[in-house]
Formats: C-alpha cells, structure tokens, sequence
C-alpha cells in the first residue's frame, strides 16, 4: 500500500515553460564567470561539462574546486520565482484529495522549494521537504539519497509513489520498488514508467488508477 507521494519540485510541480530552470541556469553560469573569473562562453561548457561528469554543477564544484554549497545554492535560486509563478488552485485541490501524504524530494535547497511551492499556494499540502542538504548535497539519482528518504519516512519503496520530470531519477526510483509517475508535456508510459501524467495536476487521475489496482 503506497503512503506517501513524493514529488519532485522544479519542472514538476510547475511546466518547464514558467522559465524557473533557465533562470537558475543562468545564475549558475553567472556564479562560475563570478567566483572562477571565467569568460561566459567558459562558464556554459564548464557547466556543461560538470552536469555530464557528474550529474550537477554543484557536485563538480565539490570534487574539483573550493566551494561554500550553501553559499551556492543561495547564490544560484536566487531568482524572481515570485514573479515567474502563480498560485495554481488545481493543483491545490489535487494535493488536497490524494489519499497519500505529499512529500516534497527535491536537488534544490529547502529555501528555493519552500518559496516555489508558497508562490504556487501549495505550501501547506507538504508535510516534509527533503532537499539536497539533508542528503549531504548528493542528488537523485544517487541510490544513497533514495535510501535516505525511505529511512526517514521509515517504509519501503513500495510504499512511496515517486512523481518527477526526470526519468532517470524516475528509473532509480523503481530500484527501490517505488510507484513512478513521469511529469510533463512529453510523459509516455515507458521502460520503469508506472504512470505519465502531463502536469501535477492531474495526478488524482493516478490516484484513481492505483485505488483500482490495489481494490
Ligand atoms: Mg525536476
């Protein structure tokens, strides 16, 4: 029987077109022309470079250079989110009627997901937030982050329905036996892919369907 419903925050909990994402992406490049003296056209492939290597920014950061994680988490979610989201009363209600207790698992910190889901109206749908500093900036789709979560919450995978944009930390999640839900205009049902929903929104539509498998 699934508990929780974990999601995802960026991406996720609001379409990619919002323009939340991008505006990160260009603090963070904005951070490494800052703090590195990088030329901007150096600080795009390094970016680059680092999030192929090693999944984020931040993580290349941590392996190769001196870098203060908190300091660049505050630096780079320091965006206008306020301006670039609304409350979202659908969402709301979705939140409001699932059967399972919604949990915010995000890579961005608990001050960039706390703003996102207050500029949304969906703050106090979440009971808990786990960000990238309660997992010692490891990230999804590392397994250890996983395994930290389900500890947490003390259950097992099979009870965490697992909601997110991206389907590699989606497949990570099935390792750990969870329901997968992918979110976005392109979500098909797919290789390690339970449900694919086109906005959080209509994640009721899964609820319905679940409640059917599990009767
Ligand atoms: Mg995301």
């Amino acid at each position: 029987m699934i508990r929780y419903a974990l999601f995802d925050v960026d991406d996720t909990l609001y379409p990619r077109s919002a323009g939340v994402l991008p505006a990160i992406e260009g603090r963070i490049e904005r951070y490494l022309v800052e703090r590195l003296g990088l030329a901007p056209v150096e600080a795009a492939s390094l970016r680059d470079a680092y999030a192929a290597r090693h999944g984020t920014t931040l993580a290349g950061l941590l392996a190769h250079r001196q870098t203060d994680a908190e300091e660049y988490l505050a630096y780079v979610h320091d965006v206008h989110v306020e301006q670039l989201l609304q409350p979202d009363a659908e969402l709301d209600r979705a939140l409001q009627a699932l059967p399972w207790e919604p949990v915010i698992f995000t890579n961005s910190d608990r001050r960039h997901a706390e703003r996102v889901v207050a500029a949304l109206g969906v703050r106090g749908r979440f009971t808990r937030i786990f960000d990238i500093t309660a997992t010692g900036y490891r990230h999804k789709p590392n397994p250890a982050v996983y395994e930290h979560v389900l500890a947490a919450l003390g259950v097992p995978g099979s009870a965490c329905l697992f909601a997110d944009d991206s389907l590699r930390n989606l497949r990570a999640a099935k390792a750990w036996h969870m329901t997968t839900v992918w979110v976005g205009p392109s979500a098909v049902p797919t290789d390690g892919i339970d449900y694919a929903i086109a906005r959080a929104a209509a994640i009721g539509e899964v609820a319905a369907q679940v409640r059917l498998r599990e009767s």
